[in-house]
């Protein structure tokens, strides 16, 4: 058996958490042979509840779960971690700017920036899914000296997950036949799901759907919209899909993606297709090793450009509203 390795949860008592703790615990992030010690966070008025969700995780007498650790001390939390999913945030409120959400965050995602910097194990790698997440995970990776930047990301792989079963879906096919579907972008209304460079069963998505007005007036909406549709049928919110997606977004990050395929993960822009650096943005990647590489060389039509020119506009912003907070 392999050493454990440490893994933080932020806002482990919340909706998100209780779908994403007994997964990893029980091996689905980083593989049935791969012991992990959970280091759960919470505000110190959801200890209580910390602890109820701690006694379920023990009652399941999970063979690799080593140590559970609950904390409202970042420091605490982040002490050693290789791995630390940054889950809780602050919900936005009625009559709530986005401004107000930024600077709100902005107080969690500093703090945590730099516990994760002073604590941290030194191959750490950080996922953001608590929302704002692109701006979160610019937050914090501004307030970490000591981690290196690129070990900060955000998720869009609920997004390209939903992406994929709209598109097998449509062709009536199974995501299984669905390979190498692309997010660019913000995890908001404004991202981008790209079918141009998608293949279905090895063929192209887009010759093979030929159908633009579904493109512009049903997928791409339906995939922006979907959180919001899923809020309004169930009344809840996507939690175990947002789990599920954390969960493949860290694991395919750690074991590496398939031969032949691809992911979306939202990263700090090395300017790659345009995109300015200095904002964390959704890409097309590979990982391999423990490390993640952007896939270079698509070609991207007018169409595409104008959409991925327009999410990245909506980061900018976000960046240049916590840079006038003074947070990054
Ligand atoms: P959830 O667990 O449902 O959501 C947590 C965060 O994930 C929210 O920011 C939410 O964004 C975001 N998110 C991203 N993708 C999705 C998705 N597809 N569906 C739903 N949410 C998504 O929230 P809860 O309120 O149940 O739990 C949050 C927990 O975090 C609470 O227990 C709270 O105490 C804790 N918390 C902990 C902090 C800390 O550890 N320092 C700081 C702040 C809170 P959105 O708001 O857009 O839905």
């Amino acid at each position: 058996m392999k050493d454990p390795v440490r893994v933080a949860v932020t806002g482990a008592a919340g909706q998100i958490g209780y779908s994403l703790l007994f997964r990893i615990a029980s091996g689905q992030m980083l593989g049935e042979d791969q012991p992990v010690a959970l280091q759960l966070l919470e505000i110190t008025p959801a200890l209580d509840a910390l602890k109820g969700v701690a006694m379920e995780l023990e009652d399941c007498a999970f063979p690799l779960l080593t140590e559970i650790v609950q904390t409202d001390d970042p420091e605490v939390a982040f002490g050693d971690v290789n791995y630390a999913l940054l889950v809780g945030s602050r919900p936005r409120s009625k009559g709530m700017e986005r401004k107000d959400l930024l600077e709100a965050n902005g107080a969690i995602f500093t703090v945590q920036g730099r516990a994760l910097s002073s604590s941290a194990a030194s191959d750490v790698k950080v996922l953001v899914v608590g929302n704002p997440a692109n701006t979160n995970a610019l937050i914090a990776m501004s307030n970490a000296p000591d981690v290196p930047n690129d070990r900060f990301t955000a998720m869009t792989r609920l997004d390209h997950n939903r992406a994929k079963a709209q598109l097998a879906q449509k062709t009536g096919t199974s995501v299984n036949d669905v390979t190498k579907m692309t997010i660019w972008g913000n995890h908001s209304a404004t991202q981008y799901p790209d079918i141009f460079h998608a293949e279905v069963g090895g063929r192209s998505a887009a010759e093979l759907v030929n159908d633009q007005g579904w493109l512009e007036s049903e997928f791409i909406p339906t995939v922006q919209q979907r959180g919001a549709a899923i809020i309004e049928a169930r009344g809840l919110s996507s939690a175990a899909s947002a789990a599920n997606a954390a969960i493949d977004h860290m694991r395919d990050w750690a074991l590496g993606t398939p031969d032949g395929d691809w992911v979306s993960m939202a990263i700090p822009s090395d300017g790659s297709y345009g995109v300015p650096e200095g904002i964390i943005s959704s890409f097309p990647v590979t990982c391999s090793g423990g490390e993640y590489s952007i896939v270079q060389g698509l070609e991207i039509d007018e169409f595409s450009q104008g959409r991925i020119d327009a999410t990245v506009a909506e980061l900018q912003e976000e960046r240049d509203t916590v840079a006038e907070l003074g947070l990054v």
